[in-house]
C-alpha cells in the first residue's frame, strides 16, 4: 500500500446514489449524477451508473473523457468555453450555457461533427454566478439556439448558493416554471427540462416545496459528502464515503508554541498562539497540497489537527488512547474540499473498498 491514498467505500457511493435517486423520483425530479469532486473517478461513476443513475454531469471535459466509456448521457456543468466547444461537443451530450457566442460554437461544432448537442439554458436566481441577467436576454438566447442547426434547446435552469450564497426557495424555483411557460407560449416550442440546481435544493423537495414543474437537480455533494443545504449532512446519507490515510514520520513531544522572532507562515499568515505547554504530536506526510484542513475530521477522535504546510500536517494526540509510533497510519473522513484535494492531488494514491462487481444488482 502506498501513502497517503484515499479510500473510497463504493457501497456508501451506491446507497447514497440509491437513496438520492429514490427520493429525487417521489418528487418527480430525475436528477443527474455530477462526479467532478472525485476528478470523475471511473469506478465512482460506474457505481453511481449502477446504482441508477441515468445521466452524469462533471464541469470539465477533462473529467468526461475519463468516463467516456460509461454508456449513459453526459452534461457539462459548466459553461463551456469557446476554444472547448469541439470537444464539448465530443464529450458531452447536454450544455449548460448562457450566451450566444458559446450557442453558435457548439452549432457550428455539432454541424462539423454531425451531430445535435443539448443546450439549457441558464437564468440566473440571485446567486450572481452563471445565467442570462434577464428575460430579455433568456428569449434572446433561446431564439438564437432554435434558429441554429445542431443544437436542441432542451430546457432552462439555474443554480444556487455556489459562490453568493443565495439560497434555494420556492420564489426562485417557481420563477424557473413562469419563465418555461412564457418561453414556451410565447415562442411556441417544449422545453421538457426545467434543472432547478444543485444538492442545496435536496432541502426544500424533500420539505415538499419543490413547485411543480422542476424536474431536474445536479447532485454530486449528496451523493459523496452526504450533505445538502449549508453543508449539512442529510439524515440517512453516509458522511465519510471517503477516508484519507497518511503515515506518522515523527512523533514528538514539542512545546504549543513556536519560540524565536515570529514571521508569517509558509502560506502568508499570521497566528495567534495559545500556550498549552508541551504536547506529544505528530507529523503525517500530507499537506494542503492534498487536503483541506476545514475539511479533513480524524477517525480517531483524540487526534486533533493542528495545522498544516504544503507537505506536512501537525497532530495534537495528547487526547488520543492509541499510542502512536512513526509509521503508523492516521486516518481522517474527508469532506467536499478535501475530497476534491486527494483526488486531484498526484501524490495521493485512490483505493477502493467494495468494488462495484461485488455489489448486489437490484
Ligand atoms: C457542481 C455543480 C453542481 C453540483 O453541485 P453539488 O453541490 O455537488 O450538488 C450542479 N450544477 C452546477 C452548474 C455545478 O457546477
Amino acid at each position: 500500500m502506498q501513502y497517503p491514498c484515499i479510500e473510497i467505500d463504493l457501497q456508501k457511493i451506491y446507497e447514497n446514489s440509491r437513496r438520492a435517486l429514490a427520493s429525487c423520483r417521489a418528487h418527480g425530479v430525475e436528477p443527474v449524477g455530477v462526479t467532478k469532486v472525485c476528478c470523475a473517478e471511473p469506478a465512482v461513476a460506474e457505481t453511481m451508473v449502477q446504482a441508477g443513475f441515468t445521466m452524469l454531469a462533471d464541469s470539465r471535459l477533462d473529467n468526461l473523457e475519463r468516463i467516456a466509456h460509461i454508456n449513459v448521457p453526459k452534461m457539462l456543468l459548466r459553461l463551456p468555453m469557446v476554444s472547448e466547444a469541439e470537444r464539448a461537443v465530443q464529450l458531452a451530450d447536454v450544455s449548460l450555457i448562457s450566451e450566444k457566442r458559446t450557442a453558435e460554437a457548439l452549432s457550428a461544432a455539432a454541424m462539423r461533427q454531425n451531430k445535435q448537442h443539448g443546450v439549457i439554458l441558464m437564468m440566473e436566481l440571485g446567486d450572481l454566478r452563471e445565467g442570462c441577467a434577464d428575460e430579455a436576454a433568456v428569449f434572446e438566447l433561446a431564439k438564437l439556439c432554435i434558429s441554429l442547426e445542431g443544437l436542441d434547446l432542451q430546457g432552462i435552469g439555474g443554480n444556487l448558493i455556489c459562490y453568493g450564497g443565495a439560497m434555494p426557495s420556492v420564489e426562485n424555483q417557481g420563477q424557473l416554471i413562469t419563465l418555461r411557460d412564457r418561453l414556451e407560449n410565447q415562442l411556441g416550442i417544449k422545453l421538457p427540462v426545467v434543472s432547478g440546481g444543485n444538492s442545496a435544493v435536496e432541502n426544500i423537495m424533500t420539505r415538499g416545496k419543490l413547485p411543480n414543474g422542476v424536474n431536474q437537480l445536479r447532485i454530486g455533494a449528496m451523493i459523496h459528502a452526504g450533505i445538502g443545504l449549508m453543508d449539512e449532512p442529510i439524515k440517512g446519507y453516509h458522511t465519510d464515503a471517503y477516508v484519507i490515510h497518511a503515515e506518522v514520520i515523527e512523533r514528538n513531544r514539542k512545546p504549543t508554541m513556536p519560540y524565536g522572532e515570529l514571521g508569517t507562515d509558509a502560506f502568508g499568515q499570521k497566528r495567534d498562539w495559545i500556550d498549552y505547554g508541551e504536547i506529544e504530536r505528530a507529523i503525517v506526510a500530507i499537506g494542503r497540497a492534498d487536503c483541506d484542513l476545514e475539511s479533513l475530521t480524524p477517525v480517531d477522535a483524540g487526534v486533533k489537527v493542528l495545522g498544516a504546510s504544503s507537505d506536512h500536517l501537525i497532530v495534537d494526540l495528547s487526547r488520543s488512547k492509541q499510542k502512536y509510533m512513526v509509521g503508523d497510519k492516521v486516518s481522517f473522513y474527508a469532506g467536499y474540499v478535501s475530497i476534491l484535494r486527494a483526488c486531484m492531488s498526484r501524490y495521493v494514491k485512490v483505493n477502493f473498498k467494495n468494488r462495484i462487481d461485488s455489489l448486489a444488482r437490484n
